[in-house]
């Protein structure tokens, strides 16, 4: 069995909670023998950082989602930075900016409702890019329908951190601008979705030494779990798809990612 880094999972959601244990082990009977819990909020995070520390295989982001803003406090890097000091922490994020769920702009008050949304997104975000610069740690990026603010924010930071954009599904022109940042993509069970032409290009184009692979679990399980629970477990289905995709062996796709990964998480490849 070939050897595979689920490099986003959210082990903390209500999803796992009565049967994780369990979880867990199916994971490492397929293969996947390292599994990084991604952090969501405050709370979200300091779960995170529980569960790594309860199984010897599980590593913590911690960070606060941009679909979160609303709540975050005006200042999340104390915390985070005091999170960012256990030794199972291993990036910040997720952050970045979703735009997908923001009211409309079609009329003044919803127009000014998604500035202000937007600008919290931003102050947010910039503040996981400032402590991840400060702690010398990588950050793992979400971005919805904000594409270019997004590339816009990274930049400045592009020689001091490196960012993951997980979940990738952009276009193949849109992808030589995120390779040009110096950033990895990160795919999931989409790329096994019959209407997902854009995400199998992308994975097409992708260089083996900046590509990851993820669940981003209990979401977006690959086919044939489509629609169910998704889980660790089911990153085998992702590893074969993007070896399919590639025309190279699953050894091939096993090796990239994980080195990929051990490259891109402060501390993973030590244990
Ligand atoms: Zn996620």
């Amino acid at each position: 069995m070939h050897r595979l880094y689920d490099t986003h999972a959210h082990l903390d959601f209500p999803e796992f909670a009565n049967d994780l244990g369990d979880v867990v082990a199916r994971a490492r009977e397929n293969g996947v023998e390292k599994i990084i819990t991604v952090g969501t909020n405050l709370a979200s995070s300091r779960h995170a950082v529980a569960l790594a520390e309860q199984f010897p295989w599980v590593y913590a982001v911690v960070g606060w989602h941009p679909n979160d803003a609303d709540d975050a406090p005006a200042d999340v890097k104390s915390a985070l930075r005091e999170l960012a000091a256990h030794r199972k922490v291993v990036a910040l994020g997720e952050t970045g900016l979703d735009y997908h769920r923001l009211p409309g702009s079609h009329d003044g008050e919803a127009s000014l409702a998604r500035e202000q949304k937007i600008r919290k997104q931003k102050e947010l975000f910039k503040q996981h890019l400032e402590l991840a610069a400060e702690l010398g740690l990588n950050v793992v990026v979400h971005q919805r329908d904000a594409f270019e603010d997004t590339l816009s924010m990274l930049r400045p930071f592009a020689g001091r951190i490196r960012a993951v954009f997980h979940c990738f599904g952009e276009s193949p022109a849109r992808l030589e601008q995120v390779l040009a940042l110096g950033a990895f993509v990160s795919f999931t069970g989409i790329v096994t979705f019959k209407n997902a032409e854009v995400a199998r290009e992308a994975v097409y184009a992708t260089p083996l030494d900046r590509l990851m692979i993820e669940t981003d679990c209990p979401f977006l399980a690959p086919v044939p779990y489509r629609g169910k629970r998704c889980e660790p477990a089911h990153l085998r289905e992702i590893a074969f798809a993007v070896a399919q995709i590639k025309g190279c062996s699953i050894e091939t796709v096993s090796n990239a990612t994980c080195e990929n990964a051990e490259a891109f998480f402060r501390g993973l490849s030590k244990s």
